[in-house]
């Protein structure tokens, strides 16, 4: 019994000592979208519903990038996202902290996700959907913009910025490499640019 007791307190301090769970609750794990928790969920007319979230990634200043954890403000932002077992409405309560890094010109930042990076006001997996269905499966864009109940300006967009992020390499031409000085200095954790995730870096 005392062993059970232990092991259960155990997992306790675990669960509290990870932000992001290995075991999420119930609504985040069927709403899968990566970096958001489900807060709650409210069913509108017509049965569709809407989805409250709040970001789970840490949040890097754009400018040092600096981890902050002091929440300047909040503000709901609307997501377009895939349907979820039918039509969902995803409202984001967005945060917007300080950048508590005092060489930093820049105050404060608002949070952004590999999901939903800035000005994005649709999710990736959405965009990626959209693509899908188009190039892959070959479906006009307006089927595709219906099918998903978005517009089919959005549709054209996503496979704008997908055939953006497929340059020739050959074709490119840097104008300029290096680092800027200050960031160089300041900078403790950096951006995986192949997993998005924030990594702590060696400070010299
Ligand atoms: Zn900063």
């Amino acid at each position: 019994m005392d062993v059970l007791y232990a092991f259960i307190k155990s997992q306790e301090l675990r669960a509290l000592n990870e932000p992001t769970s290995p075991r999420p609750d119930a609504a985040t794990a069927i709403f899968n979208l990566p970096d958001y928790r489900v807060t709650g969920t409210e069913v509108l007319a017509f049965g569709q519903r809407r989805i409250r979230v709040v970001a789970t990634a840490e949040a890097g200043c754009p400018s040092c990038g600096v981890i902050s954890t002091r929440v300047h403000s909040r503000r709901s932002q609307r997501l377009r996202d895939i349907p979820v077992a039918g039509p969902v409405e995803v409202v984001w309560a967005k945060r917007r902290f300080f950048c508590d890094e005092y060489l930093c010109p820049r105050r404060t930042f608002t949070e952004e996700t590999a999901e939903v990076p800035r000005r994005a006001r649709s999710t990736r997996r959405l965009r990626e959907a959209l693509v899908a269905a188009v190039i892959g499966s070959g479906r006009a864009a307006a089927e595709a913009a219906s099918s998903f109940g978005v517009s089919w300006w959005l549709v054209q967009r996503a496979l704008d910025s997908a055939a953006l992020t497929l340059p020739d390499v050959d074709a490119l031409a840097p104008r300029m490499l290096g680092i800027d000085e200050h960031r160089y200095r300041s900078v403790r954790f950096f951006r995986d640019p192949a997993t998005k995730a924030w990594k702590r870096a060696l400070r010299g």
